[in-house]
């Protein structure tokens, strides 16, 4: 049977990283990809203009965005942090452009050149790579010994897993990886879309489908009266509601949902008072006494979005001349603006999500090798770990790290 250092799973960002750098100090080492080709998820990745990472370059700040797995994070991001992404791929002749929300870019805003640089990494330092190579099992004789695949089996002294979690089923990341880590013992939580678009039932969203609007402010609210209001870019889509600002709301509203469905509602102007806004309707009324309702409402309102406020009107109100409109009438029409109601009914679920939470918790893992605690001689990496984070470049950074930790330690 033939035998290697370090047999690595999964072609991802994490699967890469680790392969190159542990061939780096010196190790033989197999990279198994059931894909015909690397990277599959991270060349759709920021809409295949991959954010990469993020540009806090203080540690305890970017460590802020992992919620309660900060505190495991420390170890593994003194050896590779945000600053050394941005060195590595500088390095390699990748420089980064940074946006909004320190979202940083590859400068030549193309996520395949980022897998242009891993793949040179790996290249540079012999890394042996198989692909359409399935693995269907870890292989054990006390301790992990290799890997069982659809071209039969394979020995390594270390084996590390970078196959992805459960979403977008379709790049590769099937999530089978969770039934060998239980089976060895190890508590997995269960995977649920975190970063994911939200359904909602009223068709005059659907009618808006490609719009995005910004800034907007929506609130939530749960069934038991609590309430989540949140400012940003709304995207909405044919199904529902999308954007960063929803795509990060996405982890609270999912609580929310176990109620029921969730309320929402959309102020299309959250600068102004109701006051303010009222004024602006009489204005725009002044000049159009003998007007309808329907007819002035696209004064009132951001471009495309006269059809939207019409479908939240009713009819008789909307068939008033102006000059027969009442003043309750008129702040009716203001207070709509600021308060469009929505009913999200769930989420777009795993096809869709853009990460899922769930996984094996960081307590079993020794986050300063990212070896499990139970298997020492097996490294677990990337979007196989149970670490909830927001959008914004934090998803890939936790792959360059902790494959980086892994390679290092797998070598070793
Ligand atoms: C639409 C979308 C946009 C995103 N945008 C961003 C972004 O801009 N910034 C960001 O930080 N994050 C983003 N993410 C999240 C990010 O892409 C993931 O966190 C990251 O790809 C996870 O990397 P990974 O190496 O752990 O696994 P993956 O990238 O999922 O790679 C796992 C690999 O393992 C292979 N594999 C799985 N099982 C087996 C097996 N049994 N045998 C052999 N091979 C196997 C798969 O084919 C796959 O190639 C996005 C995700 C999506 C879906």
């Amino acid at each position: 049977m033939e035998h290697f250092d370090v047999i690595v799973v999964g072609g991802g960002p994490a699967g890469m990283m680790a392969a190159g750098h542990a061939a780096e100090y010196g190790s033989k080492v197999l990279l198994l990809e059931k894909n015909s080709r690397l990277g599959k998820k991270l060349e759709i990745s920021g809409g295949g203009r991959c954010n990469i990472t993020n540009a806090e370059f203080d540690n305890r700040l970017f460590l802020a965005n992992y919620a309660e797995s900060a505190k495991f994070l420390f170890s593994p991001f003194s050896r590779f942090s945000a600053q050394d992404t941005f060195d590595f791929f500088a390095e390699r002749g990748l420089p980064f452009i940074i946006e909004d929300r320190k979202r940083a870019f590859p400068a030549t805003e193309k996520a395949t050149d980022v897998t242009r640089v891993m793949k040179n990494y790996m290249a540079e330092h012999d890394v042996e790579i198989r692909f359409g190579v399935d693995v269907k099992q870890l292989l054990e004789d006390g301790k992990i010994c290799g890997v069982e695949t659809t071209a039969g089996p394979l020995r390594a002294g270390n084996v590390i897993l970078a196959t992805g979690g459960a979403s977008y089923k379709e790049t590769g990341s099937t999530g089978e990886a969770f039934q060998w880590l239980e089976k060895l013992g190890h508590s997995v939580a269960k995977a649920t879309p975190d970063i994911v678009p939200l359904r909602v039932k009223e068709q005059w969203v659907k009618d808006l489908s490609g719009t995005t609007l910004d800034p907007m402010k929506i609130v939530f609210t749960a069934k038991d009266g609590t309430e989540l209001p949140k400012v940003g870019k709304i995207l909405f889509t044919h199904f529902g509601i999308s954007g960063p600002l929803i795509l990060n709301s996405a982890h609270e509203v999912k609580k929310m949902l176990k109620q029921g469905p969730v309320s929402a509602s959309i102020d299309l102007f959250p600068s102004l008072q109701i006051h303010e806004l009222d004024r602006n309707v009489l204005e725009a009324f002044d000049g159009n006494k003998n007007k309808i309702v329907r007819n002035v409402t696209r004064l009132l309102v951001q471009p495309g979005m006269a059809k939207t406020l019409n479908a939240n009107l009713p009819d008789e109100l909307l068939d008033k001349k102006i000059n027969g409109v009442s003043q309750e009438e008129r702040k009716r029409i203001a207070r709509t603006i600021k308060e469009l109601p929505l009913t999200v009914t769930g989420t777009m679920g795993y096809d869709w999500a853009v990460v899922c939470d769930g996984g094996v918790p960081l307590e079993e893992i020794d986050t300063r090798t990212m070896a499990s605690r139970l298997h020492p001689n097996l490294f677990i990496t990337g979007d196989l770990l149970h670490i909830s984070r927001p959008s914004g470049g934090f998803s890939l950074q936790l792959c360059w790290t902790t494959g980086y930790v892994a390679g290092e330690q797998a070598a070793g």
